[in-house]
Formats: C-alpha cells, structure tokens, sequence
C-alpha cells in the first residue's frame, strides 16, 4: 500500500492577528494588565475587581485568553458601542 498523506497542519494560521495582550478587546484602550507590562500578575488590579459576566460574555472568542479587559470594561461601566456587523 501506498500513503504517507500526511495533513498540512498549519499550526501558525494568524487568524488573530491584531490581538495583542496589553489592548483591551472590548474598547481597544489600554488594559493596564500587569502581565503585558511584564510585571507579577499578583500586582494586576483584575486581582481585586470583580469582572462582570456580562464583560465576559462580550469578549470576542479571538481575544479569549490572549487579550485582558480594561478596568472599566470588566466593570461595565464604560459606554460600549455594539459592533458594527
Ligand atoms: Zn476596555
């Protein structure tokens, strides 16, 4: 028999490309995340707020574990504009 087809596997797809650690993904302002600032996360002030799900939920799946929230978007108490589809 013949085969050896392996897949291509193109385990770099940068699909999320603009995502970036430090840029909060729900108003694109600063996030003031100690991590992407190279800090000790212990020192990050998401370490004593209290996230809103709602915050949470808004999170583009892109962003999910690359991209912290802004203190005022964890609050929601920022005015956020809904995407424009
Ligand atoms: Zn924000």
């Amino acid at each position: 028999m013949r085969g050896g087809d392996v897949a291509a596997a193109a385990p770099h797809a940068d699909e999320q490309a603009g995502i970036e650690a430090g840029i909060c993904p729900l108003c694109g302002g600063s996030n003031q995340c100690a991590m992407a600032a190279q800090q000790a996360a212990s020192g990050c002030w998401c370490m004593q707020a209290d996230i809103a799900p709602a915050a949470l939920a808004a999170i583009p799946s892109a962003a999910l574990d690359r991209a912290c929230l802004c203190p005022r978007c964890a609050a929601m108490t920022a005015p956020t504009t809904p995407p424009a589809a």
